[in-house]
């Protein structure tokens, strides 16, 4: 029998229980990667995240040849694409790896009604529906959550299958003509590199895990694994990370050391507790979770939104971290929260506006990862920051990036500015501005809204939403 092993969000040879289980019904395994324009267009996937994955399909493609397989890429519509390929290759199955988003679930249902799929594996730890209360429903608060996560025994990881037979072969391959330019593109694509990354965070003395919980909140420092992007496209699996996690966990010399790891794998879990509320709660993407919070009167000022895209909003951190966004496709999750909680408090501006952004520019972009960190912020979400919390930007700054490393980096015009003025240029006497090279209003932008005006309109707005 042949099958085809349909590669969604999961790009990768080790721990792959998609690929393991076409291989043990199988003689004979295609695998296959389906361009679909509805997920890839410009519109939706920016110029860095579509090199990123493209090359992590090309390194695919590599792994797969050197164990004696080829891997087929198409572009268009999923359904049509698959009829084709079981008539072509009277493959009796398709194995693919479950998904959470809305649309792969819709997607896969109607493809399921019409053609052998087999859904195994997904790209969490646990499935959503393997970790519930005691009264069946979903956990919508993170504490208890994690609790039952922690309560089961992590599963084995799969190894690499060492040969891969090749199924019949199809026309209309896309693999050679694939063009990447990977010159932009700050992240390595592929699953040698997310194995690398995870090995540098975790393990020996010296890894950073165990000094994660005092670094990862720096803007300056590089203290976070920075493996989102790998996550999200499955170069990594979920389970290899939290196995890791252990290890690091059963090497730990002392309390500080274990502590950060358990931070991080905590970290971990809170993508596990944003992709269950998804697969439970599918209409946070359209709106908020909370429903006293539905009707917010956002101003939704387009030139405060083009402002906050393009880092030109006067307020260093804010500026920096979109820049850094617009550079390298990643942000820090602290500059995240800041970002997000500017735009939705701030400017007061739709946290989907900004949800949409992120979703385009991110190297990481995931939906519920995502739409869980905007809900979260503006506090409109399931275990949220309460919506009076409101982030003030200038603290953050001085807290998060204390010599104004962060900022000087990616805000040029501010390179030059003093310590004292780094995270509020605006208060700097202009005989200084002229020293740094840096006019307000001239050089960089005098800042869009003040802070304590910006606080009292939102906290109103939240408080008519709810009445
Ligand atoms: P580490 O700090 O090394 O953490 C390890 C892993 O844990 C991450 O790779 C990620 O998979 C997971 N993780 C860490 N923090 C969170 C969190 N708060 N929520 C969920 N998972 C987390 N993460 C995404 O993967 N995709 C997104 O689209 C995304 N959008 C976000 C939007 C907003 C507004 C906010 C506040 C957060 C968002 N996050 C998102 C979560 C977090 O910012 C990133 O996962 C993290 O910055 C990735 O860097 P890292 O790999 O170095 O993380």
């Amino acid at each position: 029998m042949d099958a085809i092993w349909w590669i969604r969000r999961d790009l990768r040879l080790k721990d792959n229980p998609a690929l393991s289980a076409a291989l043990s019904a199988a003689e004979r395994v295609m695998p296959v990667f389906i361009l679909d324009p509805l997920l890839f267009d410009s519109h939706r996937t920016g110029e860095l995240r579509r090199s990123f994955l493209l090359g992590g399909i090309k390194k695919l493609a590599h792994d797969l040849e050197s164990r004696g397989n080829r891997l087929y890429v198409f572009r268009g519509r999923p359904l049509d694409l698959l009829k084709w390929l079981v008539a072509t290759t009277q493959a009796a199955m398709i194995y693919a790896e479950e998904d959470v988003s809305p649309y792969a679930v819709r997607r896969d249902a109607e493809i399921g009604a019409q053609l052998p799929l087999k859904l195994v594996g997904l790209p969490y730890v646990r499935h959503p529906a393997a970790v519930l209360k005691s009264d069946g429903s979903p956990y919508t608060v993170f504490t208890p959550y994690s609790r039952s996560w922690k309560a089961i025994p992590l599963p084995e990881t799969l190894p690499i299958p060492e040969k891969i037979p090749p199924a019949p072969e199809a026309p209309g391959n896309l693999l050679s003509g694939l063009s990447v330019d990977l010159a932009s593109v700050n992240f390595i694509p592929g699953e040698a590199e997310a194995l690398r990354r995870l090995a540098h965070f975790t393990q020996g003395a010296a890894a950073p895990i165990y000094r994660y919980h005092e670094q990862r909140n720096f803007l300056h420092l590089d203290g976070t694994s920075k493996l989102s992007p790998y996550f999200h496209f499955g170069m990594l699996s979920a389970r290899q990370a939290a196995r890791a996690a252990l290890a690091a966990l059963n090497e730990a010399e002392d309390d500080s050391s274990r502590k950060g790891v358990e931070t991080w794998l905590n970290e971990l879990i809170w993508r596990e507790f944003y992709g269950q509320i998804l697969y439970h709660f599918p209409n946070v993407r359209k709106e908020s979770f909370r429903p006293d919070l539905r009707r917010i009167e956002w101003r939704n000022d387009e030139s405060d939104f083009e402002a906050w895209r393009e880092g030109r909003t006067g307020v260093p951190v804010v500026d920096a971290a979109m820049r850094q966004l617009a550079k390298i496709g990643w942000m820090h999750n602290r500059a995240r929260m800041v970002v997000a909680s500017y735009l939705t408090k701030d400017l007061l501006i739709d946290w989907r506006w900004g949800e949409g952004w992120f979703l385009q520019k991110l190297l990481d972009a995931d939906v519920a990862s995502n739409n869980g960190g905007w809900q979260w912020t503006a506090g409109t979400g399931t275990d949220a920051a309460p919506y009076f919390r409101i982030f003030n930007p200038v603290s953050q700054g001085l807290k998060f990036d204390p010599m104004g490393d962060y900022v000087r980096r990616w805000v040029k015009e501010l390179r030059d500015v003093p310590l004292d003025y780094i995270h509020r240029p605006w208060e700097m006497p202009l005989d200084l501005q002229k020293k740094a090279g840096c006019i307000i209003g001239k050089n960089y932008p005098a800042p869009r809204v003040d802070h304590n005006f910006a606080r009292e309109r939102v906290l109103s707005a939240f408080r008519m939403a709810k009445s």
